[in-house]
């Protein structure tokens, strides 16, 4: 593969050996995930617009209209029709790598994917950094806590 070869081939099907994460960086993998997306018609947000700017649709019961950046993470709902995907990611999310590419992430040479991805997976990390210490400080309170209660006791 030569230095200007592009890393991901642009095809209708991701190739099916990459990482969940990987076949993300494919915008027909993004728009898949908008099978029960509400905006289709006469709409700024429908799944290709909102595939384009990265997101991918992650609803649950209580937000149905949930979609997340697969690049920094962000988590935006409450869309309107009117909404422009592209401008709602990078008012909400400005320092996002994803949305400053110059070209399209299936254009990317390797070097220039693998460069990308690894600050992907820092976010991806700290983001699951984050969580263990929300936990841990949750649990650390409840000790504290049960701790004080004892003292009390005495
Ligand atoms: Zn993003």
């Amino acid at each position: 593969m030569g230095s200007g070869t592009a890393f991901i081939p642009p095809c209708d099907n991701a190739e099916p050996n990459f990482p969940e994460q990987w076949r993300l960086y494919y915008m027909s993998e993004r728009i898949k995930t908008f099978s029960n997306w509400p905006f289709t018609e006469d709409c700024a947000c429908t799944p290709e617009k909102m595939a384009e700017a990265g997101f991918i649709h992650c609803p649950s019961e209580n937000s149905p209209d949930v979609v997340r950046c697969f690049f920094c993470l962000k988590e935006l709902e409450g869309w309107q029709p009117e909404d422009d995907p592209m401008d709602e990611h990078r008012q909400h999310s400005p320092s996002c790598l994803f949305i400053a590419l110059k070209k399209k992430a299936e254009q990317l040479t390797l070097s220039e994917f693998l460069k990308l991805d690894l600050e992907r997976v820092k976010i991806e990390m700290q983001k699951q950094m984050n969580q263990h210490i929300g936990i841990f400080q949750t649990r650390a309170g409840e000790v504290k806590k049960k701790l004080e209660e004892l003292d009390a006791d005495d």
